[in-house]
């Protein structure tokens, strides 16, 4: 009727009997005549874990039996120890439990109905049908959940026929699924709720230590509201510890002080941005100029600057005397090795043969507009090579 894992969610390890051992398309399908390994449902993913010394990666449900995927045979009609990966199993328990307490806080005081969750890798999420949380409300939430927990209320597994079922709140407001089978399972939070469910549980909501409300997210009118329970808590902390310890060593400053020392650091950046681009300008002014004069020598115009990008190349160009607009011209940024922007410009009927032949060398590719073909670059292994084509292409006097 239920497997050992639910008659008993602390059982890490127990004597099994192996019934069968398939050959499937990844590995093998195991089935035992009972086991601590929980199979992925109601939410809740499933467990890990040996069969003797073989690995379980995956534990699925298949009509009433458990189904253990594993990438090594077992003997069939072997008696053979079956252990749990217990530290994962007991963060999704848990998780789980944390799941039930807070959507029944949610439905009790707020009436948000819980229409699914996720238990995610790093952190979870019920969807409930409100398109808004406020902060008060949240905060609410979880100064209730977290009361709960100090409580120490105990969970308790119940099995019922359908006709018991039919006296649950959750029954009456959804009604029974079709495909349910008695005896149905029910979790009960004392004094908070019962609720069918066939997953693991904590026996007690000490065991789930606590529960931190994270983020929300506007989801098909309703509202994901993302938390952390038990250890992953802690965890969470550790994390923000380690964080705030290289932002205080980075920031020079404590961390109520983060968000006023970033925000002077970017208007900081912002004005010389705004300088460094007007200097730019009045560069590319002054080069424009030495260009123009070397030009009407050379016949043509190359220049490459390691500093700068497409805006440095269109002040370089727009700055061009009128004399320079038949010549074949070639600016380009970036550094060698990574390539950068480059712009060509040469009269109409080469400008298209031309590029092509200097995206080959560049390792380019981009579109000709209004007499300009402008490109990005990989690399400038070859700018000798293109600078051969321009003396090449030069128009002289
Ligand atoms: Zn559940």
């Amino acid at each position: 009727m239920a497997f050992a894992c639910q008659r008993n969610s602390y059982l890490r390890e127990m004597l099994v009997k192996v019934v069968s051992c398939t050959k499937a398309k990844e590995g093998f399908e195991v089935i035992l005549d009972d086991t601590p390994l929980f199979p992925e449902g109601g939410g809740q993913p499933c467990d890990e874990g040996l069969i003797g010394e073989v690995n379980v990666f995956r534990v699925l449900r298949r009509g009433m039996q458990a189904v253990h995927l594993t990438n090594e045979p077992v003997n069939e009609g072997e008696e053979i120890n079956c252990k749990i990966n217990w530290s994962k199993r007991f963060d999704h328990m848990q998780q789980h439990s944390a799941q039930h307490l807070l959507s029944a806080i949610a439905d009790n005081k707020y009436n948000f109905r819980t229409v699914s969750w996720d238990l995610g890798k790093s952190i979870s999420h019920v969807e409930l049908n409100t398109p808004k949380i406020t902060e008060e409300q949240l905060t609410h939430l979880e100064l209730i959940c977290n009361e709960a927990i100090r409580n120490h209320k105990p969970l308790t597994v119940h099995y019922l026929t359908k006709q018991e079922a039919l006296g649950l709140r959750e029954v009456k407001s959804r009604g029974l699924p079709e495909d349910v089978i008695e005896p149905i399972r029910v979790i009960e939070i004392e004094g908070i709720e019962k609720n069918m469910c066939c997953g693991t549980h904590v026996s007690n909501l000490a065991h789930v230590q606590a529960i931190k409300l994270m983020h929300t997210e506007a989801m098909r009118g309703g509202t994901r509201l993302f938390f952390l329970a038990g250890e992953r808590c802690f965890g969470y902390m550790g994390s923000s510890l380690e964080i705030e310890r290289k932002l205080t060593k980075i920031l020079s400053c404590g961390r109520s002080e983060y968000a006023d020392s970033i925000d002077k650091l970017k208007s900081s950046l912002r004005s010389i941005e705004k300088s460094f681009r007007n200097n730019l300008k009045e560069l590319a002014k002054f080069e424009a100029d030495n260009l123009t004069k070397s030009a009407s020598e050379l016949g043509y115009i190359f220049k490459h600057r390691e500093e700068g990008d497409t805006d440095y190349i269109f002040a370089v160009l727009n700055s061009l005397a009128d004399s320079t607009k038949d010549l074949p011209v070639f600016i380009c940024t970036g550094a060698t090795k990574s390539g950068g922007q480059f712009v060509l410009r040469a009269p109409d009927e080469k400008l298209t043969t031309l590029a092509e032949e200097i995206c080959l060398l560049v390792n380019g590719k981009g579109g000709a507009k209004k007499g300009q073909f402008q490109g990005k670059a990989l690399n400038y292994k070859k700018l000798k090579d293109v600078h051969d084509i321009l003396i090449r292409e030069a128009k002289k006097f």
